[in-house]
């Protein structure tokens, strides 16, 4: 595997590679790789001539120094599990070659995807995710860049970044990944208490309990439903839970055919936020 930290000497390479008609399959992380990262790298590889891969802890998307000081970096674990999987490229730029001295988002105007849930909670974060992801598809040139559901908003927010900036990449959603407790796997859960990690898969069992309800109960009945679930609870604080429409991601409270819903969740475990969704069924 190639790894670059400059942006010239990535794109040099990649250049060439376009030039003999190789494909580039892309996913950016933000690295303490999980078998939820590597099943997208799977993708690419399998999809494309060349997986690149990028690891960097975007600054401008973290709301909260905290978390942003301790999010986990495991870079020689990241760079083993990244050879397993026969990963072509790895991008790992300092923060100073992505931002020089300016350390800032851009804003954007994502058609109010922005305003819901993680942008209601999260300041500023999607003008950082934007920011972040549009720099680095102008360093890769990706013919087709891979995100997972579990950020499922995040994916609908780069597919409205491309159809905007009529950027020439494909977008394609993946499935989450789960541990085998139900809980969605993230780079945050090792920072997990041992008694959050194991009482977790609530998280997960709530939403399916929430899948099955849908439709008989009504979106606001259901969502106080699971509220109170998670009042019950000792462990963790809800933040938000929500019934919405997967490509407005407003908040509904009518379920109509022919639409696509998804429940969307996110979870106080102590000082570790957690975000999990599930997609409904309207039958
Ligand atoms: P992150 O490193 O958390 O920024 O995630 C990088 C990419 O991996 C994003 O597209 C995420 O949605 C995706 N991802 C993270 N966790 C999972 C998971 N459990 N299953 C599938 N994709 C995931």
């Amino acid at each position: 595997m190639k790894i670059f930290t400059s942006k010239s000497e990535i794109k040099e390479f990649l250049s060439t590679q376009k030039k003999d008609k190789k494909s580039i399959g892309f996913v950016p992380t933000m690295g303490a790789l999980h078998q939820g990262h590597l099943s997208l790298i799977k993708r690419a590889k399998k999809k494309n001539d060349i997986a690149v891969v990028s690891v960097f802890v975007n600054p401008t998307q973290f709301d909260n120094k905290e978390d942003l000081d301790k999010y986990p970096k495991t870079y020689e674990d990241d760079v083993a599990l990244l050879e397993s999987v026969n990963c072509d490229v790895l991008f790992f730029p300092s923060v100073q070659e992505i931002y020089a001295e300016n350390i800032v988002s851009d804003n954007f105007d994502f058609d109010g995807l922005e305003y819901q849930m993680e942008g209601k909670f999260r300041d500023g974060h999607f003008d950082g995710v934007g920011t972040i992801v549009k720099t680095l598809f102008e360093i890769v040139e990706p013919d087709t860049a891979y995100f997972g559901k579990k950020d499922f908003q995040q994916l609908q927010i780069i597919k409205k970044l491309v159809e905007k900036y009529k950027l020439p990449v494909k977008i394609k959603g993946r499935p989450i990944f789960r541990e085998e407790d139900g809980l969605a796997m993230s780079s945050r859960n090792t920072r997990l208490s041992k008694e959050h990690r194991e009482a977790a898969p609530f998280i997960y069992k709530t939403l399916k309990k929430a899948k099955k309800k849908f439709g008989v109960k009504a979106p606001e009945e259901l969502t106080k439903w699971v509220e109170k679930q998670f009042k019950k609870h000792p462990l963790f604080e809800l933040e938000y839970f929500t019934i919405a429409d997967e490509k407005t991601l407003q908040t509904v409270t009518e379920i109509k055919e022919n639409m696509k819903y998804r429940a969307f969740i996110a979870v106080f475990a102590g000082d570790i936020r957690l975000i999990d969704n599930i997609r409904l069924k309207n039958n």
